[in-house]
């Protein structure tokens, strides 16, 4: 009587990122080399570089310095870390393992197992800057460079995607197929697993209140309201809104396309009015945001049609020369 759609995502391999150079044994992803570690106790190797600042690249990276493992650097082609935060402080920082950001792995080294390295910095287009080169000798290199949402059930269903890879949902968590709601990692990529569990509980609570109110009534569809991505916002979930659903609770999450501070978080209508808005000191691309709003108490005009989500520098305070 209803679907829900929970396949996660997988990770990104080294075809998938294109590294030239040999095929040598001692290229993991970072997933696999946790199962190795934890479940079937194997180390991959003993010297390592890690390619992207994803939080499971950086677990990993405290996890083999504990085992005994030297963990050389991770690599990060963003100028900034890719995972949480915390985990910079706690599996880099805390043990001395350099974060190399603006670079990027550019040739593998060794024919039946991995030798080395060589890595470039990269400029603001990605682009390998030449005479940037450092080589790295190590055995074993792990790829922490991003998931993919498993979705190919989802595109065989014939639910409409968005354009960051996870189905378009309403603000139930239901697709655009009737009956059919999503959630985890395949609908976004979530930090935590918490996190999951909490959005997991809220699709079974409306795919059950669907099989009890709606499930073989033909009830037509609801008019809905379109939420969209503004100024420095990557993606916005839900990306439909029922207008039928305006008195209750709904739970918006959205990630930053790049670090800033001191901002202005706004929702807004098709005609700029402002229906929420909150300060925030800081925004990174690796926390999502989670903001619960009732947009009836935020006075929301019933004929809207578009949200804007967007994230704004907020004004400097100016201090008046004659207040010095
Ligand atoms: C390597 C790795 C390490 C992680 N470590 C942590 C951590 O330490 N702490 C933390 O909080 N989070 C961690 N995460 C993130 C956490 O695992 C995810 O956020 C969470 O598991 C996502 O839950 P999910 O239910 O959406 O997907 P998943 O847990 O991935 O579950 C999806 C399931 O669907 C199955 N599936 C897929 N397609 C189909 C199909 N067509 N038919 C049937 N079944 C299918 C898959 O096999 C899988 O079992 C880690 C993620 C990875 C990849």
């Amino acid at each position: 009587k209803a679907i829900i759609l929970a396949m996660g995502c997988r990770e990104r391999t080294r075809g998938a990122i294109n590294i030239p150079g040999f095929r040598p044994a001692g290229i993991y992803t970072a997933g696999q080399a946790q199962r190795f570690v934890n479940v079937e106790g194997y180390l991959p190797g003993k010297t390592y570089v890690i390619l992207g600042s994803g939080d499971i690249g950086m677990i990993m990276a405290r996890r083999l310095t504990w085992e005994g493992c030297q963990v050389k650097a991770v690599v990060e082609i963003q100028p900034y870390v890719s995972g949480l935060i915390r985990n910079q402080v706690q599996c880099l920082e805390d043990y001395d393992i350099p974060l190399i950001t603006s670079y990027t792995v550019t040739k593998i080294h060794g024919k039946d197992r991995l030798k080395g390295l060589t890595i470039s910095k990269v400029d603001h287009n990605f682009d390998r800057v030449i005479g940037s080169e450092k080589f790295i000798e190590c055995d074993t290199l792990l790829l922490s460079v991003g998931l993919i949402p498993e979705n190919e059930l989802t595109r065989e269903a014939d639910a409409e995607i968005s354009e960051m890879g996870g189905p378009i949902v309403d603000n139930n968590l239901q697709t655009t197929i009737e009956g059919v709601f999503a959630c985890g990692n395949v609908l976004q990529v979530h930090d935590l697993v918490d996190l999951v569990t909490a959005e997991a509980k809220r699709a079974g609570f409306n795919a059950i209140e669907y099989i009890h109110n709606m499930y073989g009534k033909k009830t037509g569809k609801d008019e809905q309201i379109k939420c969209i991505a503004g100024e420095n916002v990557i993606y916005v979930k839900p990306d439909l809104i029922n207008k039928g659903d305006l008195a209750k609770d709904i739970i918006f999450t959205f990630r930053v396309k790049k670090p800033d501070r001191r901002v202005l978080i706004q929702f807004k209508d098709e005609k700029n009015k402002v229906l929420y808005k909150k300060k925030r000191k800081h925004v990174i691309p690796s926390e999502m945001i989670e903001i619960k709003l009732n947009l009836s108490e935020q006075q929301i005009d019933p004929v809207c049609k578009i949200i804007e989500v967007e994230v704004i520098p907020r004004p400097e305070v100016l201090i008046e020369k004659d207040k010095l």
